[in-house]
């Protein structure tokens, strides 16, 4: 029988998360991780840290790792939030820009988290459909809104847009807030982040999960004027005035000044993603070039369920996706180079079939 209170519970569908193996032996290509340790100074800093001061409320603002992503960046600590992944910087966001109750736009295949805010936060949303070939039009999104929201690159596409076409979407919404979803933007050339000293309605957010390799500790930024930067400090100190932790605070701080370290993982991961985009090809695979740390393909002979299943059964997750128009590709992460070559293995064993 009903119970008179379950007609007041929240109804909502969740964001589902790449699927996390109990098995350790799993090469796991689902998740969008890093395939390598965070940085030695990660360590250090953790091997250092004074657990005394755990005994009082961390830093409100997170100021150590705020003045590190401003100091990467040649920013204004005062232009940087910071949150416990871009997940909760993102929701911060979509909460603080997204209430003129006129729809926000985003395209019709991206993350699919926006969807889940705009339903838990009643935000009305519209898509804008990518094209035949996953590509966004900036000029789709020349028309009235209640603001954007864009990942650069996009996800499960890997497509990236260059910095000029995401001005003129900037220079077209002048009325309202455009989010840039940076979460891949250091596995690609292009970063819009210099572009929030000429826009005031730009938010970039960015993570430390992909690039960082911190997907376990929960960092991110987000970067744009001060005065918008206030706005997301506000939404903070209403739902939790200290989001993020004393030793993510430290550890993230730590991972952000060491540039050298952050250069060579993410060239490693660009020449391995490569690479394996080329032996894909070879295999018949059809995919977009990437400018993220994975690969959305699609194989003209074999269903990507099929494939997924395929791969599964012999250890190796990759994330499919039973959604329209892309229910036919997979998604795959750019692990280290023994694990694409297992994972390469395992394709031509299928299609040798
Ligand atoms: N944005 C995009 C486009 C993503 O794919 C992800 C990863 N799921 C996130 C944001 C959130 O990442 P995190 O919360 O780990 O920072």
């Amino acid at each position: 029988m009903e119970k008179a209170f379950q007609k007041n519970l929240i109804s909502i569908e969740p964001y589902t998360a790449g699927e996390q193996p109990k098995s350790a032996d799993i090469i796991k290509l689902n998740a969008n991780e890093n395939p390598y340790p965070p940085s030695p100074e990660v360590q250090k800093a953790l091997a250092e840290f004074d657990t005394g001061i755990l005994k009082l409320y961390p830093p409100m603002d997170a100021a150590p790792l705020r003045q590190a992503v401003a100091d990467y960046y040649g920013l204004d600590r005062s232009c940087v939030f910071a949150g416990n992944g871009s997940d909760d910087v993102l929701a911060a966001a979509f909460r603080a820009f997204f209430n003129s109750g006129r729809p926000i736009l985003y395209p019709d295949i991206t993350y699919s988290f926006y969807p889940v805010w705009c339903e838990l936060l009643k935000i009305p949303y519209e898509t804008i459909p990518v094209d035949g070939e996953f590509r966004v039009h900036v000029e789709d999104y020349f028309k009235d809104n209640g603001g954007v929201v864009l990942p650069n690159p996009n996800a499960p596409t890997t497509i990236g847009l260059e910095a000029e076409p995401i001005e003129e979407l900037l220079r077209h919404n002048r009325d309202s807030i455009v989010i840039i979803d940076e979460a891949y933007a250091d596995f690609s050339e292009v970063s819009c982040v210099p572009l929030i000293r000429k826009y005031d309605n730009l938010v970039i957010t960015q993570t430390f999960s992909k690039s960082r390799s911190l997907a376990g500790l929960r960092v991110a930024a987000a970067m744009a004027d001060p005065y918008l930067i206030s706005y997301l400090d506000a939404v903070k100190d209403s739902y939790n005035s200290y989001p993020m932790d004393a030793v993510a605070i430290s550890a993230g701080a730590a991972a952000m000044r060491d540039r050298e370290y952050f250069e060579q993982v993410r060239r490693r991961i660009i020449a391995t993603r490569e690479k394996t985009a080329a032996r894909l090809r070879e295999l018949g695979f059809i995919l977009p070039d990437s400018s993220a740390n994975f690969l959305f393909a699609t194989h003209p002979r074999h269903t990507a369920e099929e494939i997924y299943s395929y791969l599964r059964e012999r250890g190796i997750y990759i994330r499919y996706f039973r959604k329209p128009r892309i229910d036919n590709h997979l998604r795959i992460t750019v692990g280290t180079e023994e694990q694409m070559d297992k994972l390469i293995e395992a394709l031509e064993e299928l299609l040798s079939k």
